[in-house]
């Protein structure tokens, strides 16, 4: 899948990893091989992912990882606020981890599902008034703007390459 991202890659995981093993902890959570695995395959990807796209990079290992091992690892993860789950306007979801990527909004392509991040203050500050207005204080906010690219070469070449 064709994705643009806008931050930098970091390849250390293990303040993430600490923090994950942590939580399970405090929640009196299990902390399996398995479970540690699947979360530093998580952490190592710099982008948006689905349960699927991950299980497929899970894949040649020996002991299969289940898909029921990775959607509840997905779910204790999002509850613990180190992954934000996003509604792409698909039938399943797309994941990106939060620690150490910043705040950022989503231009989707509806065609070839391209995905490009940006951060505008000024459409952040208007977000931000308008909570304000209607009397609240904003705890977060997921806007994703759905469109189609501009280049229809690109977008069909992105289409053929996502499948
Ligand atoms: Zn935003
Ligand atoms: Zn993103
Ligand atoms: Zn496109």
């Amino acid at each position: 899948m064709a994705d643009d991202s806008i931050y930098e890659i970091h390849e250390d995981t293990s303040m993430e990893m600490t923090t994950f093993s942590n939580y399970l902890k405090k929640k009196g959570l299990k902390i399996t091989t398995q479970r540690m695995l699947v979360a530093e395959k998580i952490f190592s990807i710099h982008n948006h992912f689905t349960a699927e796209s991950l299980q497929e990079e899970l894949k040649d290992r020996r002991d299969e990882i289940s898909k029921a091992t990775i959607y509840r690892i997905l779910s204790i993860m999002v509850e613990a606020g180190l992954l934000q789950e996003h509604n792409f306007g698909k039938d399943y979801k797309y994941y990106e981890h939060i620690i150490g990527h910043e705040h950022h909004d989503h231009i989707i392509c509806i065609e070839c599902g391209r995905i490009v991040e940006f951060m505008d203050e000024k459409i952040e500050e208007l977000q931000r008034k308008a909570a304000r207005e209607k009397g609240f204080s904003i705890t977060g906010h997921d806007l994703n703007i759905f469109g189609i690219c501009d280049n229809p070469p690109t977008c069909a070449y992105n289409k053929k390459n996502s499948q």
